[in-house]
């Protein structure tokens, strides 16, 4: 059997946003800046797209700026916010320790140019509390950036709520809504959203797509200098096959959110009560406030490299934190911000669906992962000296 459980590093592109790209790879080729027919048919469905990227969201299409991924729009998001806030003697952030690495590096860069960040901590349930948030917002706060949904462990954050207190304190919000984007509904007006990031391979777009949403009043400042392109915060020929196809994945995948959501919310309850079955397991975050695609375990006394190795030869494409960190030795950061010591930390796995699971796939799934666990535990000395009870157990035998 061969089941791609890793969505949330990327996802294969849709036939729907494939055909709505080929077009403008090939006849309507022409640069949207030209003033000749072939350049104007290219800035008609540009814009159009903004429109219905917008309206995906609850935005408006001038909210809307295009650009290469979730990395750039954070990057751009982060980094004007933190310029405007200087201008006027506000250089103090509020994050989390468990964002993403294009928000994390970002702000530490930004350390080093002399902004003070505030990383809060994140509970055992992987949820930030909305009281640290009021908490940690001063006077000289200029920005407030925390994820809509986390990568790793799919917890989703009270965004509406923190949304709301940025507001009545005066600090810009951004969300890094990469991973919630065309997975759960958002609504930019409802939710208090400044800013947010998405990008288009999430949600069977093609890779290296994304946008940019800035409420009107927020400063925008560009990264990428050169034309005038995205209202002069942008510059770059547009990616107009990338913007055509991330528009209709766009389109399609938020559609689908109370239907086939609904079902992978299903298997994905189903794979979480099968993996609880094997000892000395651990569910990663909130069971029930958590992406509907999102599965994530620690196992004690195993290691997720050699876990995931052999999935993969039981055809099974899986990942053991975020696919940016994997090649280090370091445990997940996202992990650690939970509470998870490093020696269980090592033991994660990450499934990530796109899809409902068939009774034979969810039940494929949780016999492979049984059994690669039950061999690399009997050849691991760490379990040998749990089993003779040399160490003690960090985790309870059975769960739930
Ligand atoms: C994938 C991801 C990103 C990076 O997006 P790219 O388009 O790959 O640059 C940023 N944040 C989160 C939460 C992600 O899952």
């Amino acid at each position: 059997m061969e089941l791609y459980l890793d969505c949330a590093a990327t996802t294969k592109m849709s036939r729907r946003a494939i055909d709505a790209m080929l077009p403008y790879m090939d006849e309507i080729y022409g640069n949207p800046s030209s003033l000749y027919s072939i350049g104007q048919r290219a800035k008609e469905a540009l814009e159009k797209a903004r429109e219905r990227v917008a309206a995906c969201i609850g935005a408006k299409a001038r909210e809307i700026y295009f650009t290469s991924g979730g990395s750039e729009s954070d990057n751009q998001a982060i980094v004007s916010a933190a310029i405007n806030g200087a201008k006027k003697g506000k250089k103090h952030i509020v994050s989390t320790a468990f964002e993403h690495h294009a928000v994390l590096h970002t702000l530490k860069k930004l350390e080093k140019q002399g902004y003070e960040v505030t990383l809060l901590p994140v509970g055992s349930n992987g949820i930030v509390k909305v009281s640290d948030v009021e908490n940690a917002i001063r006077d000289d706060t200029c920005l407030v950036t925390i994820m809509y949904a986390n990568n790793e462990i799919g917890t989703i954050q009270p965004i509406r709520e923190i949304g709301e207190i940025c507001r009545a304190k005066g600090a810009v919000f951004h969300t890094d809504a990469v991973q919630a984007a065309g997975h759960i509904p958002i609504d930019v007006v409802k939710d208090n959203i400044d800013m947010l990031s998405i990008s288009a391979h999430k949600f069977h777009g093609p890779r290296g797509t994304g946008a940019l949403y800035v409420r009107q009043g927020i400063a925008l400042n560009s990264l990428i200098e050169g034309g005038a392109q995205e209202r002069g915060k942008r510059a770059g020929t547009e990616n107009l096959a990338g913007i055509m196809g991330m528009t209709v994945a766009l389109e399609d995948a938020v559609s689908e959110i109370d239907t086939v959501g609904k079902s992978i919310a299903e298997s994905r309850d189903r794979l979480i009560a099968g993996l609880r079955k094997i000892p000395y397991s651990s569910l990663n975050g909130d069971e029930k406030n958590r992406l509907p695609g999102n599965v994530s375990f620690c196992f004690e006394g195993i290691e997720g490299e050699s876990l995931l190795l052999m999935l993969d030869d039981m055809g099974i494409s899986a990942s053991s934190g975020s696919a940016c960190t994997s090649g280090s030795l370091d445990p997940s950061h996202v992990l650690l911000a939970i509470g998870r010591v490093h020696e269980v930390a090592h033991g994660s796995l990450r499934l990530t669906m796109d899809r409902p699971l068939t009774d034979e796939e969810l039940q494929y799934t949780v016999d492979s992962v049984k059994s690669v666990v039950e061999r690399l535990r009997s050849m691991s000395p760490l379990w040998h000296d749990l089993e003779k009870g040399k160490r003690a157990h960090i985790f309870k035998e059975f769960e739930a």
